[in-house]
């Protein structure tokens, strides 16, 4: 007897073992709408050019090895915090960036900190959101309940803001954290509106929550880097920008975590940031150095390439450019093939209404299709999605759109 043989074989992180289910089958018209990557047109990988060009230039540098400081690279850090945040907000002295593993890191170390320091009663996460999220908070603080708020109404397939806004004013206490995704919802596809932000807000300073701040997908809701930063801009303007205001009147303080995995397609390089925001009149000094300390005994200290790549890019004006354009081409074939899979379904007459699909936003669709319809899709039409009906839309292209939405009608009607 082993307390090590007592422990169940756990299931593989579901879209994980749907890449690995796809890999393995070989019906020659199988489609992938499972991970949330980006495919070109012929459903392969992209290396963006911008990203292709950096890594041209950083091979020619003849770099070296070494070990980056444990923080991660500042001139790193720097132009991420710029790139979130615009280059006038991010000067100012109340935020402080760390390098991270990927957004999955940046998530990990921000409720590692929440947990040792902040210790918050509950964390509210968003129903549905990225499983992750339940992982992490589950491993990293599992001394801090996890409470769902609404977020999406089956009805009317939109986001159930009175629902949202309910649970928080009625079970939220002060000091707890609230995890709100920054734009291009995952899995949803649904982004609060500007007023609704500003109601969002209203009720972190009420209840003086702690925010943290996913964004994963910057660029990807509108294909504008700037507009799709618009709420995390608001928030840090009127919760943190205003150096009159007295730190009563703030909450403890906000958490960006920022992954650049999808945004420059550098998925398995992990690179992302943390960004810590502290009340205008505190110093983040001291909660850095606790950061750090973190980081220290998770990975002593974070990779280089990714890094680089995204600082090279970021501060060289051509590849910059270059790179708002790749940014605007991932999001508009995305939004391209949303619309003919929604036409497509319209055309063949698939029952029920599609119009959610149009309406939805980034990479994903939430079809609505309930998990014996995704089950069927993935058994009898070798169409890969999540069991909650999530569907990434990459995988789409002008060649099997047809078939999946042909497909779907199967399974619907
Ligand atoms: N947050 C959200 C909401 C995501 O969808 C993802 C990617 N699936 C991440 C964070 C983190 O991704 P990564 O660790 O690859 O940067």
């Amino acid at each position: 007897h082993s307390i090590l043989s007592d422990l169940p074989i756990l299931p593989l992180a579901e879209s994980f073992a749907l890449t690995e289910a796809y890999n393995l089958d070989t019906f020659p018209e199988k489609v992938n709408l499972g991970q949330g990557v980006y495919r070109d047109e012929e459903c392969q990988p992209w290396i963006l050019p911008s990203v292709r060009s950096a890594e041209e230039f950083l091979h020619r540098q003849h770099l070296n090895h070494e070990y980056l400081p444990i923080q991660g690279a500042a001139q790193f850090s720097k132009e991420a915090r710029n790139l979130l945040f615009s280059p006038q907000l991010a000067q100012n002295e109340n935020i402080a960036s760390v390098q991270t593993v990927a957004g999955t890191g940046a998530n990990h170390l921000a409720a590692l900190f929440c947990a040792r320091y902040l210790r918050p009663k509950n964390v509210f996460i968003s129903d549905p959101t990225w499983d992750n999220h339940h992982l992490i908070w589950e491993t990293a603080g599992p001394d801090i309940k996890r409470k769902l708020y609404p977020y999406y109404d089956p009805l009317t397939r939109s986001l159930d803001f009175d629902g949202m806004i309910a649970e928080l004013e009625s079970s939220a206490e002060e000091n707890d954290v609230v995890i709100l995704h920054a734009c291009a919802h995952n899995p949803t596809g649904i982004d609060p509106t500007h007023r609704q932000w500003e109601k969002i807000a209203e009720i972190v300073v009420k209840k003086r929550l702690f925010v943290v701040f996913d964004s994963a997908y910057q660029g990807f809701a509108s294909g504008d880097l700037d507009a799709d930063a618009w709420a995390i801009r608001y928030f840090y303007s009127t919760l943190f920008g205003d150096a009159s205001l007295p730190t009563s009147a703030t909450p403890a303080g906000m958490f960006v975590c920022q992954s650049f995995s999808k945004n420059f397609g550098l998925y398995g390089e992990r690179i992302g940031a943390l960004h810590l925001v502290t009340p205008p009149s505190v110093s983040p000094q001291g909660a850095y150095t606790h950061l750090v300390r973190l980081i220290r005994a998770e990975i002593s200290c974070p990779s280089l390439f990714g890094e680089r790549c995204v600082h090279t890019i970021l501060t060289d004006l051509e590849l910059r450019s270059k790179w708002e354009e790749d940014v605007k081409t991932m999001a508009s074939r995305i939004q391209g093939v949303r619309m003919s899979l929604k036409l497509e379904l319209e055309n063949i007459g698939a029952q029920g209404n599609w119009d959610h699909i149009g309406r939805q936003i980034g990479m994903f669709s939430y079809t609505g299709l309930s998990k014996t319809q995704v089950q069927r899709l993935k058994e009898v039409h070798h169409v890969y999605m999540l069991e909650n009906g999530r569907m990434s839309l990459s995988g789409l292209n002008g060649k099997n759109v047809a078939y999946v939405a042909r497909a779907i009608k199967e399974v619907v009607d």
